[in-house]
């Protein structure tokens, strides 16, 4: 190498290692290991340690960050379609509530395997007629509210997909339904289904007819992190919230549909076909095992026993913290990936992102031992908890808010590296650039011409607005930190993908998911390098135009549903005043990104970074430069936050959407105001959009 011990490595050496580190044989061990038994939220503390020692192997500074937080462990649960006769109820079908232990998955039968349940939901024993509600989002129920459905005191039996899950629950319970059933239907599932002649895992790629989709039903666009704790950090001693948390009062158990089909025959002929109603409501995978799709509710002597049992405890987590300290104390760089898994397995979800994280550390600590100083901090993160509600990472972020407000510059998440052979990411669009760029850099594991990279062969090269669903929350949304969220995700020809199931394990990462392991390796790669060229590169590689694009961007969209939903002459409101100060931003912006553009050009491109003090005026105006996009982001929070009860999130840009919760809104106050016809409010989040607009374009230095 060219440098030497004493003089660092310039950024061109640091990719190389980089690209050549990561091993698919030990991303495979890795995963092996955090994959071969249950690691839930709250039992992990093995794990913990074990990761801790493996980042201090690697040099790098290693620490274990405790939390007490309020959860849900279950006890007991029953699901049972009941007939009705003489005052007494006969049981017609009992639901297994378990997955088919498999010879050949060696964590599908661990006696201690983890039950099929729901994280916070409410414990509950209620027998009641129920309700086909599609996929039991918001206008699902508003359709069968516009149809006279009777939803009061039934059980409402939904297909997973669409929304968030705790969101279905929400309205249910908003519209005094006494309890939520859901089940994965193979609709879902794109091309590799049994109907397309695919055999089900093991034999095959589709869908295992037992396989349940645990996961949690708090209320995530209205607060992430401890129920207890709005806004501030779990520690011990703290006091907590007890009545009227942001999690479900209603019970609700997650089936296959193995255990949905004799529910769903049950309402054949009982109440509109579920087709006769709009688009959305057609389609449905099991129409050819003798399921019409009908909406009933249930004949009131047909009901369901749905019976939960959870207990609710305080207790710790663990998250593991890792530094590299850079020369820039003040500027800092976090990466992150969940560690906890609903499953004894998990080998996508979250374990992929776990293990391509120690390949990420493995080849920072080969570049450390051949003399690396990285100019700006890294922080590595194994957050805990990330399944019950973005506990770990949200706590984290409430506690160290101070500091992380003052020197963060991006958090870059991985949750699910490995899964199938989609490049997907979701951003901040001040790194929309970067990530384009890096991604260039990356050979890609399917090419059809060689050499091509994951850029070349990423489908259609969106990159989405943040929603929720995962760690970059409470950076994003809470502290206004620009994030961004990558993964291989699944495609319709690709294997099915076994959400929160047993089936998500080691044994079906190695046989569909990546059998080369090279996804692995390769989302190691781009991660790191995302980071590195985010320490290593002088002035930052953000993209102050390409952001204030995306704001245009949003109005734009904005404008347009609030034309479709309401009346906008109707209401007196005129879109020109932000669709003015936008354009100026972008202005500002483009400006600000030329100046920095020149500064590394007076630089020299080759010069590497430990040399540029030579030059204090120089030095003095990249730092400014690089401050300037720092707190680019934090210029978009409202401290007050969003109205009602998502006062949590203050970003006036990005927040989960309210009904939706993994996907995202942009402008969240704006849009809410606009649906709910409130005009007054629609100017007061005007006036909050135009004060951040007006706080950018000073701050990057704008009239
Ligand atoms: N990734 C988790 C899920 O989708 C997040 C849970 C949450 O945000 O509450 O279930
Ligand atoms: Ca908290
Ligand atoms: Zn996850
Ligand atoms: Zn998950």
């Amino acid at each position: 190498l060219a440098a030497s011990q004493n003089d660092g490595l310039t950024l061109e050496e640091l990719q190389r290692i980089i690209l050549e580190t990561p091993s698919e044989e030990s991303a495979r061990a890795h995963s092996h290991y955090y994959t071969s038994g249950p690691h839930l939220a709250g039992k992990n503390l093995s794990q913990a340690l074990w990761t801790r020692d493996r980042w201090q192997e690697a040099g790098v500074k290693s620490d274990i960050i405790t939390y007490d937080v309020y959860i849900n462990y279950p006890v007991g649960h029953r699901l049972a379609l009941l007939k009705r006769r003489n005052g007494t109820y006969d049981t017609l079908y009992d639901c297994s509530l378990t997955e088919d232990p498999l010879e050949e998955d060696p964590t599908t039968n661990l006696k201690d395997r983890i039950p099929t349940f729901h994280g916070y939901s409410a414990s509950g024993n209620v027998t009641a007629p129920y309700v086909y509600v599609n996929f039991g989002t918001y206008w699902d129920y508003e359709d069968l509210l516009a149809r006279n459905v009777s939803l009061k005191g039934k059980i409402a039996l939904a297909k997973y997909g669409r929304n968030f899950r705790g969101l279905k629950v929400k309205r249910a319970q908003e519209l005094g339904m006494v309890g939520v059933v859901m089940y994965s239907d193979p609709q879902e599932d794109g091309q590799m289904t049994e109907l397309n002649g695919h055999k089900p895992y093991p034999d095959g790629p589709a869908r295992n007819p037992s396989s349940v989709q645990r996961g949690s039903t708090q209320f995530l666009s209205s607060l992430p992190g401890d129920p207890t704790t709005p806004g501030y950090p779990s520690k011990p001693g703290v006091p907590r919230t007890a009545g009227n948390l942001s999690i479900p009062r209603i019970p609700s158990l997650p089936i296959s549909y193995a255990d949905a089909l004799p529910l769903l025959r049950a309402l054949n002929g009982h109440g509109p076909q579920a087709s006769s109603f709009s688009k959305y409501w057609q389609g449905g995978g099991l129409a050819h095992k003798n399921v019409s799709y009908n909406i009933g509710p249930s004949p009131s002597h047909i009901q369901l026993n749905l019976v939960n049992e959870q207990e609710y405890i305080t207790t710790p987590l663990w998250n593991v913290i890792g530094i590299i300290n850079g020369t820039q104390k003040d500027e800092v760089i976090v990466l992150g990936n969940h560690r906890d898994a609903w499953i004894a397995g998990g080998a996508g979800d979250p374990n992929s992102g776990s293990s391509a994280l120690n390949e990420v550390i493995r080849s920072f600590g080969v570049a450390l031992s051949r003399g690396w100083k990285p100019l700006r901090t890294i922080v590595f993160a194994s957050w805990d908890g990330e399944e019950y509600g973005l506990i770990g990472s949200t706590e984290w972020v409430e506690e160290y808010l101070p500091w992380l407000s003052a020197s963060a510059i991006t958090y870059l998440n991985v949750d699910v590296g490995a899964r199938g052979s989609h490049f997907e990411a979701a951003a901040s669009p001040l790194l929309n650039d970067l990530l384009y760029n890096v991604t260039a850099l990356v050979p890609s594991p399917n090419q059809t011409i060689p050499d091509q990279s994951v850029y070349d062969v990423w489908y259609d090269r969106r990159i989405r607005t943040m929603g929720s669903g995962s760690d970059f929350t409470a950076f994003q949304d809470f502290a206004g930190i620009a994030s961004l969220d990558i993964g291989f995700s699944n495609g319709p020809e690709d294997p099915v993908y076994h959400y929160h199931s047993s089936y998500d394990s080691f044994h079906w990462m190695d046989l569909y998911g990546d059998q080369t392991w090279q996804y692995h390796t390769t989302i190691a790669k781009i991660w790191a390098l995302l980071a590195a060229k985010l320490s290593d590169s002088p002035i930052l590689p953000l993209s102050a135009a390409t952001y204030a694009q995306g704001l245009q961007y949003y109005i734009s969209t904005v404008k347009a549903t609030a034309e479709q939903t309401s009346n906008t002459s109707q209401l007196q409101f005129s879109f020109s005043a932000l669709e003015k100060n936008a354009s100026s931003l972008h202005a500002t912006a483009k400006n600000f990104d030329k100046y920095a553009a020149s500064l590394t050009a007076e630089l020299g491109e080759h010069v590497p970074w430990w040399k540029f003090w030579k030059s204090v005026r120089l030095w003095y105006k990249i730092k400014k430069v690089n401050t300037q996009y720092k707190l680019l982001e934090r210029q978009f929070l409202y401290a007050k936050g969003l109205d009602g009860d998502r006062s949590w999130f203050k970003h006036v840009v990005f927040a989960p959407g309210r009904w939706t919760g993994y996907a995202g809104a942009t402008f969240p106050g704006l849009v809410e105001s606009f649906e709910d016809h409130d005009l007054e409010n629609v100017r007061k989040w005007e006036g909050i959009i135009l004060d951040c607009f007006e706080r950018a374009n000073k701050l990057l230095g704008g009239n």
